[in-house]
Parts: C-alpha cells; structure tokens; sequence
C-alpha cells in the first residue's frame, strides 16, 4: 500500500499511480489530515486492505506534501553507515549512533525550493526515512517492523557551519532551516518491498550521481534502531525516523562541495521514488 499527502489530504495511492481521497472514499471514517491517520495506523490498513480502490484520479507531483508533515518528533542518526563515517573521519560507534532532530517546521513535501542560507555550506544526505505506526517503548528488533507504517524517501539537508561550530557540534540547528527535510514522494508500507532492510538508495546534483548506497549497509538497521531509541523513550504513531546517509557527502570531499543557487537535487530509493529539491539564493 502507498499512502500520500496530496494537497494537504490523504489519500490511497493506486497501483496505477493514481490517487483516491482517504476521507471521501471512507466516508469520513478517517480524516483528511495526513498526520492523524497515523494514530489509527491497524484500523486504517485492515480497512485499506479490505476496500475496493476506484480508479482514481491524476495528480501533479508538485502537489504533494510529506507523508507525515507533524510528528510529534522527529529522529536523525549520524555516522549510521561504515563507507560515510570513514569519510566523516570518525570511528564507527560501538552502541546506538548519534541521534539528533531536525526541527519539524523543517519538513517539507516531495518537490520543492529551498533558500540557501547567506553564509552556509549546505550539503545533501540521501536517507531513507521510516514512520511509525504504533508506539513502540521497550521493544526488541524482532518486534520492531511491526511497530512501522512504511518508509519513504528523504534529504537530510544539513548547513554543515553551523552544524559543526560552537565548544560542542550540535546537529540540530544546521539541519532545520526551513525546507531542509523533505520527506515523500509518499509511503510505502514494508509488506510491499522483497526485503526492506536493502534497498538502495541514490542522490545526483545537477545530473552528475554524488551518492550511491543500499540499506543493507546500515550499521544500525530500521529494527535496530527503532530497538534502541525505545530502551530509552516512546517513539509515537507518526513520528519519523531518519535513518542516516552513506558516503559521498560534498563536505568530506577534496575539495569540498556545496550546494548553489540554481542546482537541483534529486535523492531516490528503489521500490519508493524520488524527491526533486531546486536550490535559490
Ligand atoms: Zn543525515
């Protein structure tokens, strides 16, 4: 199943590539609010599986907003692949890598602008990005998939001065500009992949691929982390979790990469799709 945010409402993504409104079609058993639905995660995918699609109708990507655009919280985790911390210069860690969040007013849809900051260094992190569906505390790896709504794609866009600057490195800050979390094209539930614990994942800038990496070399996978935030807190229906990025960062290159007015980004994932980002200054 593909869920979506499509101008601000959810809707059931056909196999045909179409989309068919949520509320109407269930006659207003769920909302229309993308992010609530969440909340009903097992009672909306029994009613999905059972109900009968229409055809549905055609739709403008640039009308697509993030399939979760208000978690209640958002996770982000560094240093998560080996080939991207041997670049980043830092030693794999040896317990749950470091998490951080972007700030939610960060979010955005699947196609967007993004204004580039007056004095940064922004660069680009394909990850994939997973969104729960049932709150997990204290849960083992086993049990985490089922704790998953679906997985879709993102940018971790990151202002890498201000992330790394001040007497402690503070991820947060330089990774929240507005627009720097795009999220999307829409989700897709984990029964729809042969193995969704190694997909793989591509970022390109202006045409030229500046990323390339599967999930199966996470340090830390999907189940793994979801295990080990929830030894330490709730992870919510709805919350967004991403995952981290492999090499090919333009920060960790000789010589060093930004993104400039004008670029385009495009980040994808097999089995989900891709999110188009163009940059102004
Ligand atoms: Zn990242």
């Amino acid at each position: 199943m593909r869920i979506a945010n499509l101008s601000g409402r959810l809707a059931l993504i056909t196999s045909e590539g179409k989309a068919v409104d949520v509320e109407q079609l269930s006659e207003g058993r769920f909302a229309a609010d993308p992010q609530a639905v969440y909340g009903q995660w097992a009672e909306f995918q029994n009613w999905a599986t059972d109900t009968e699609l229409p055809v549905g109708i055609a739709f403008d990507p640039t009308d697509l907003g993030a399939p979760a655009p208000r978690p209640r919280q958002l996770f982000a985790i560094g240093l998560n692949y080996r080939d991207h911390a041997e670049e980043a210069g830092f030693s794999l860690p040896e317990s749950l890598p470091p998490v951080f969040t972007k700030f939610v007013t960060s979010i955005s849809g699947p196609v967007s602008e993004v204004r580039l900051p007056e004095h940064g260094l922004v660069d680009w992190e394909v990850e994939l990005v997973a969104v729960i569906g049932a709150h997990a505390h204290d849960i083992t790896v086993d049990a985490a998939w089922s704790h998953v709504a679906g997985l879709c794609v993102g940018q971790d866009l990151s202002e890498r001065i201000l992330q790394l600057a001040g007497p402690a490195p503070q991820f947060s800050m330089g990774k929240s500009y507005p627009g720097f979390a795009p999220m999307g094209p829409w989700l897709v539930t984990p029964d729809e992949f042969d193995d969704p614990d190694d997909l793989e994942l591509r970022c390109s800038l202006n045409g030229e691929q500046v990323q390339k990496g599967r999930t199966g070399n996470l340090v830390y996978s999907v189940p793994a982390l979801i295990a080990g935030i929830s030894e330490v807190l709730p992870l919510l229906p709805g919350d967004v979790l991403f995952t981290g990025t492999p090499a090919g960062v333009g920060v960790s290159r000789t010589p060093q990469r930004r993104i400039a007015p004008g670029d385009l980004l495009v980040s994808s994932i097999e089995g989900i799709g891709t999110l188009s980002q163009r940059f102004t200054g």
